[in-house]
């Protein structure tokens, strides 16, 4: 239920009473209610409440009977708010908030519970949903804490995955992604903890820690390389890096120790950056600005709005691996891929395919006009030293 249902009480109604199931809460718009405790047929007032204050909320967070009862003390104007309105606002935050919440929840009614002078045992409920949440949230917060600690023992890596020019078949650049090395010597792909390292502040740190080994690299594949003035490295960013008001000034930092061009770091966010507020917008600007190039990542999978497209400072558009696996044998699939070449050139964009496994597929889209692509035919991401070994003439891809 959406709309806003408002109730009136008069003076001195009980609004519900101790025990019984919440079905709702409510928002105070005018009056003052009190929440109490009955202990010995006496009642013993908790608290009084006034306009803007919400009540009743606990029994829907923890599908507990109402700990405390509520009555009015004047006329009293309630607007109701739904379990379905809390709970879905709950449920989609980060599951430690959860746990935080319901550790504050079970010391209220445990302080309530000693008010009445009960055992804590009375009111422990087993919840089997609740321990599942308990243990999601310590789980991520476990990985929360090796993360931290192999960010400081230098485990995070980037693997290279060369970018090539599809018509003249050289390396114009490459791909930096994230692997974890362990001290136990396993390599941890970023499927496993990407999306929670995305959701912590630790990606500020992270991001931070892969740009510089890149603009490292970029010096470092100078030395060991004859490499086109713009050869570039490109890293993947997340929103929230953008959303960082300082994240401009540690990128121009990490650059300028290398005196690497900005131009030759491309940086690969998707479409969820618009997402990010003002903050990120204005960051993009101030990259697109200093001379950093940039490219949409995933294009496509996303909630694309062609009108983010038009507002972003792009340089490129990467056409997700999904669309290009699929294009040989779906209709649809080969489809979209056209309309992103004619999208890319109506915008004045660089078409970038990821995900090229075959060379049927590379033969399409160099004759359909990409420009760029990478992909396990080519290579998979390695590190360093086999990104420094592609380059040897043996290493090539053949022509067929
Ligand atoms: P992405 O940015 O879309 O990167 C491309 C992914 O496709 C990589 O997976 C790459 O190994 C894989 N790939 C490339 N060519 C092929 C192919 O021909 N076939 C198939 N099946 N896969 C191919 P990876 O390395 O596991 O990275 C997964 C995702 O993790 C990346 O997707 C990116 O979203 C994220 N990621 C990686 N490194 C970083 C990082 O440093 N920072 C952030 N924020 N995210 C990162
Ligand atoms: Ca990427
Ligand atoms: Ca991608």
């Amino acid at each position: 239920m959406l709309g806003k249902q408002i109730r009136t009480f008069e003076a001195n109604e009980i609004i519900f009473l101790e025990g019984q199931a919440g079905d709702c809460a409510y928002l105070i718009e005018s009056g003052r209610v009190l929440v109490f405790l009955m202990k010995d047929g006496v009642e013993v007032p908790l608290k009084v409440l006034g306009k803007g204050e919400i009540f009743g909320e606990m029994s829907m967070i923890d599908a507990s009977p109402r700990s405390a009862s509520c009555r009015t003390l004047s006329e009293v104007r309630l607007a109701t708010v739904t379990k379905e309105q809390l709970l879905d606002r709950i449920q989609s935050t980060d599951p430690i908030v959860r746990l935080l919440m319901r550790a504050l929840l079970d010391r209220l009614r445990l302080q309530n519970d000693g008010i009445r002078g009960k055992s804590t045992s009375d009111s422990v409920v087993h919840n089997t949903k609740l321990e599942s949440e308990t243990q999601e949230a310590l789980d991520r917060l476990d990985l929360e804490n090796r993360i931290a600690r192999a960010l400081d023992a230098k485990e995070f890596v980037p693997y290279y995955q060369p970018i090539y020019d599809l018509n003249s078949q050289e390396v114009v650049g490459c791909e930096a992604l994230i692997r974890w090395n362990t001290s136990d010597g396993k390599v941890i792909p970023p499927m496993a903890f990407i999306d929670i390292l995305e959701e912590s502040p630790l990606i500020l740190d992270v991001g931070q820690h892969m740009i510089e080994c890149c603009f490292r690299d970029l010096v470092r594949m100078q030395n060991d390389l004859d490499l086109d003035s713009d050869f570039f490295i490109s890293v993947n960013v997340s929103g929230r890096q953008f959303a960082d008001p300082s994240f401009v000034r540690n990128l121009e930092r990490a650059r300028n120790e290398t005196q690497i061009p900005a131009r030759r770091l491309k940086l690969e966010v998707t479409e969820r950056i618009m997402t990010e507020g003002p903050q990120a917008i204005q960051t993009l600007q101030a990259c697109r600005a200093l001379g950093y190039k940039m490219a949409i990542d995933d294009f496509g999978t996303g909630f694309s709005s062609l009108q983010y497209l038009a507002s972003m400072p792009l340089h490129d558009l990467k056409v997700d691996r999904s669309f290009v696996n699929q294009m040989m044998t779906l209709e649809r699939s080969l489809s979209i891929v056209k309309t992103l070449i004619y999208l890319a050139n109506a915008l004045n964009l660089n078409l970038i395919a990821e995900g090229i496994e075959t060379r049927d597929q590379l033969e399409l889209l160099n004759k359909m006009g990409v420009q760029m692509g990478q992909g396990f035919y080519f290579s998979k991401p390695v590190p360093y030293d086999d990104f420094i070994n592609l380059f040897l003439p043996a290493a090539l891809p053949q022509a067929a």
